[in-house]
């Protein structure tokens, strides 16, 4: 039989790890099936870029048009805001994928452009400060 290990070194190892127990990550799934689901709630019926229909991505895979502004990926992205209201925009599967790919000189020529970043400054002091870093330079509000 294995013996118990206190508390306080269970926690140490599974921050060593990087590894989050098992509630932690099952409340996290939940929240983010939340966030798709309320915000396909107020989905417009085009994409916010291109203005092409939203129906083609929505029938293939619904979250789809809901994109991330600040990716949620806890290593390079910022998961303090994952679920924030204003960290999405709506986007075709093209939009989305060229979005997400593409690179920061397409992203800053993007039309929607200007409205993501005042999307940014509603919730950017809601960032962790451990994660501003990774905020891309073009979506910090001025001075920050
Ligand atoms: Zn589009």
């Amino acid at each position: 039989m294995s013996k118990q290990i206190p508390y306080w070194q269970q926690r140490q190892q599974l921050k060593l790890q990087g590894k989050k127990p098992e509630g932690v990550k099952k409340t996290e799934r939940r929240e983010k099936a939340q966030f798709f689901a309320d915000q396909l709630v107020n989905a417009p019926k085009y994409c916010e870029n291109c203005k092409k229909p939203l129906a083609g991505t929505m029938a293939i895979n619904p979250a789809a048009v809901v994109a991330h502004i600040i990716p949620k990926n806890p290593t390079s992205g910022c998961p303090s805001v994952a679920v924030h209201p204003d960290n999405r925009w709506f986007a075709c599967g093209d939009c989305h994928t060229d979005y997400d790919n593409r690179g920061a000189e397409y992203v800053k020529a993007m039309p929607i452009f200007a409205e993501l970043k005042r999307r940014v400054s509603l919730f950017y002091d809601k960032i962790a400060q451990a994660e501003r870093r990774r905020v891309p330079q073009y979506f910090r509000p001025r001075g920050k």
